[in-house]
């Protein structure tokens, strides 16, 4: 055929929109791009005319002899619309959807951290369909703060005079320096210059923060002489930083909390402290490895400290900053707390999982993290022993399925090197039996309508149990997969 030819075959944008099977295309992503979609699809069309005298593969019919054009015509039409339903479908699956987060790893940064109590998704439903008291007092009639609330809450259960909040501890820390130290020397030990997943990198916040970083100490040792040593008119602050990621283990020596406040009162420089995750209760009444906590460091004298909200705490995602009313004042009436606020989303949320540590024996129910994190072995293993029918019915002899110990983590930093035992659906391949790899088997599992993330580990694929909620969800979704047969 010649290319004037093919050009005839090609249909309208009118008449691709107007077929029936792109109704339901266009009420789920919209006419406007469904159009813009039909008229790449046709351009593609028209260079393949141009550049290869022929249609696009997946416009040519098998058999068009004998056809009438306009029947030929209905039939690429109909073509078209698979086309455009292939193309549009990736759309439907960008942004955020549920998963499955059986990575080991309880507070995911990749997977959203903490998953919220259900009093905090019912405040955070409330504040967004109604109008709410977000900076309004309704003891005054009049105007009040947004952060006041959480405040009085945190005074009450860690013990810091106040409380300033917002969008992530990153922030947290950014904000205290800016604040703090603009202009000024901030003195920190060597072993504690952190770099957090992405780019948080202590060095780099010092910098945005205009401040003047002074490294003391060596990496594996600092002592109070040298902080004692690096101090000078300039100093605006000593600085605590955790490491939550790493450990530096052997001969080692760092400078605790106690001492350097003890430093910094006498010679009048104030101490604050990245805290990282911290955890408002002490975790080793759980059998879990004990995590610093900020009442323990307010009452060491820090003047303040700072920690996330979606660590350990189990909340929404916020930087709380928490210690004395002078330097908070200052933090709240900086230029930068504007743009690093809470939402009140967000400060709802932080409310709301606040007021269950009211009832810290009630927590390892009401708060998920801390549900998951203390889960028995005990109880793991019945949910596996139950899983493993399910995960074996939908790999056949593919795989073999059985149940392990395995070890996760906490997650986000929280005690790094501190391994959490739990149980895993393990899959291993069956060799002499199929040519499914575990990667297929890894891409099978997150192909579902809710993705199922594991991890492949010496040449298994771990389901670690410890993260799994919603249990009966899990296994619609494994009876919804299927494993295709490949050669
Ligand atoms: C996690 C962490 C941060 C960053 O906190 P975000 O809430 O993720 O912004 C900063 N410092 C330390 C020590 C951390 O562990």
């Amino acid at each position: 055929m010649t290319a004037q030819a093919l050009y005839a075959h090609l249909p309208s944008v009118d008449l691709i929109l107007n077929h029936q099977s792109q109704q339901a295309l266009i009420n789920q992503y919209g006419k406007e791009h469904i159009t813009a979609l039909v008229r790449q699809l046709l351009d593609q069309a028209r260079d393949s005319i141009k550049q290869q005298q022929q249609l696009p593969l997946w416009l040519s019919l098998n058999e068009c002899d004998g056809l009438a054009l306009t029947q030929q015509k209905q039939q690429r039409i109909a073509l078209f619309s698979e086309q455009l339903a292939q193309v549009a479908q990736p759309l439907g699956s960008k942004g955020q959807r549920r998963v499955f987060n059986l990575t080991g790893t309880i507070l995911h940064t990749n997977l959203g951290r903490a998953l919220q109590a259900e009093a905090a998704i019912k405040a955070v439903t409330n504040v967004m369909r109604f109008p709410s008291t977000l900076e309004y007092s309704l003891q005054q009639g009049k105007r009040g703060h947004r952060d006041h609330a959480i405040s009085e809450q945190l005074q009450q259960l860690i013990g810091c005079e106040d409380a300033c909040l917002v969008n992530n501890n990153a922030a947290a820390v950014l904000l205290m320096l800016a604040s703090l130290a603009n202009g000024k020397e901030v003195i920190v030990s060597r072993g504690e210059l952190v770099e957090i997943g992405g780019s948080f990198r202590i060095p780099d916040v010092m910098r945005q923060a205009g401040c003047q970083l002074v490294e003391v100490g060596a990496t594996n040792r600092t002592h109070l002489k040298d902080y004692q040593q690096a101090i000078n008119e300039n100093t605006a602050l000593l600085m605590k930083v955790h490491t939550s990621n790493y450990m530096i283990q052997g001969f080692t020596s760092a400078v605790s909390e106690a001492e350097l406040c003890a430093l910094g009162r006498s010679m009048q420089v104030p101490v604050i402290s990245d805290l990282g995750s911290g955890s408002l209760i002490d975790l080793a009444q759980y059998g879990l490895p004990s995590e610093p906590m900020p009442q323990k460091m307010l009452q060491d004298g820090i003047d303040l400290v700072s920690f996330s909200g979606d660590k350990l705490l189990g909340g929404p995602q916020a930087g709380i900053i928490a210690g004395k009313s002078e330097l908070i004042d200052m933090l709240q009436h900086h230029p930068l707390k504007r743009a690093l606020r809470c939402d009140k989303m967000t400060l709802a949320a932080l409310e709301a999982t606040l007021n269950l540590y009211r009832h810290p024996e009630r927590l390892p129910c009401d708060l998920p993290t801390l549900s998951m994190l203390t889960r028995s072995l005990d109880a793991l293993t019945d949910l596996g022993k139950h899983l493993v029918p399910y995960c074996q019915q939908l790999v056949g002899q593919h795989f073999t399925v059985s149940m392990m110990p395995s070890m996760g983590q906490i997650g986000s930093g929280a005690l790094p090197t501190e391994q959490l035992e739990s149980v895993a659906l393990c899959f291993s391949v069956n060799n002499n039996q199929t040519s499914h790899t575990l990667n297929d088997l890894a891409d099978l599992l997150a192909s579902g309508e809710i993705p199922i993330i594991g991890r492949i580990h010496h040449n298994r694929l771990w389901l670690c149990l410890r993260g799994i909620s919603h249990e009966q969800d899990f296994i619609a979704q494994l009876a919804q997969l299927s494993l295709t047969h490949k050669e």
